[in-house]
């Protein structure tokens, strides 16, 4: 099942890819901001570059789910996922079910 954006549902995805995009912004600049990755990298920087460019990663897919039509959908079972979840993180791509056992 796809999800078939109309009217209301069209604004909530257009208002959740200007934040996608936003994100992607934020995040490129950050990782711009963090000095080069070195031999003598401190540690937690390097975590810290690891999780913003995974971020922009997953940004990136939900982008493309979003051009595909696939979007909200949880890319592991299909099910829709809690518009409350794509509110706070439009990038996610699985459910709390899915999430949780996966780790
Ligand atoms: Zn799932």
């Amino acid at each position: 099942m796809t999800l078939k954006p109309t009217g209301a549902q069209r604004e909530y995805l257009d208002e959740l890819r200007s934040e996608l995009l936003r994100a992607a912004y934020q995040r490129t600049q950050q990782l711009t901001s963090l000095s080069p990755a070195g031999l003598d990298e401190d540690p937690v920087q390097a975590a810290h570059r690891a999780s913003v460019r995974r971020i922009l990663d997953q940004v990136h897919e939900a982008l493309d789910r979003m051009d595909a039509g696939t979007y909200g959908e949880c890319v592991a079972c299909g099910r829709l996922l809690a518009l409350l979840d794509l509110r706070r993180r439009p990038w996610v791509d699985c459910c709390d079910t899915c999430a949780r056992s996966s780790v």
